[in-house]
């Protein structure tokens, strides 16, 4: 999802880079980058939503840099329709962790079945978007199966088994 920018940006490419982005504007736009040719280099007028809400107190160069790598990693591609780049697919991961229940938050029952019902619909449930361990055992699964003999926490124990095999 992309967000149009208020002031658009202004990145100062040469004409040969320019050409190269011209090739693959489709592209850009489907990773969110809206981009036009203007004379002094490209204008950027609309972003990855993802890029707007990773840090509040980005600066305006940060957003910059972030773009133009964005585009330089597109550019240096081939052309595949299912590229995503490394800039938006890291800023999705660290908006899903920051957004995630830490450790040691209090909850309640229901809402604790309710992500372990979550959990047990994902296909690595053990790790987090940048792969990092998401769960930390306490008590081993096969002993709390036997007492909870419900669906989500037999997925669960399905997915630990192929996921550690
Ligand atoms: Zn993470």
């Amino acid at each position: 999802m992309h967000c149009p920018l208020n002031q658009p940006l202004i990145l100062p490419f040469c004409e040969e880079k320019k050409k190269s982005a011209g090739t693959k504007v489709d592209l850009l736009q489907k990773c969110g980058v809206t981009l036009k040719d203007i004379a002094i280099g490209l204008e950027v007028t609309s972003v990855p939503l993802c890029f707007l809400l990773r840090k509040k107190h980005q600066t305006r160069d940060q957003l910059q840099q972030l773009v133009s790598d964005t585009i330089d990693e597109v550019l240096d591609t081939p052309l595949r329709s299912e590229f995503i780049p490394s800039t938006v697919v890291s800023a999705l991961a660290s908006m899903a962790c920051h957004g995630s229940v830490r450790f040691g938050r209090k909850m309640s029952r229901d809402s604790c079945l309710q992500l372990i019902r979550l959990l047990s619909a994902q296909k690595l449930p053990f790790q987090c978007a940048h792969g990092r361990p998401s769960l930390v055992p306490l008590i081993k699964i096969p002993t709390i199966a036997k007492f909870l003999l419900s669906k989500p926490v037999k997925n669960l124990v399905a997915r630990k088994k192929k996921f550690n095999a």
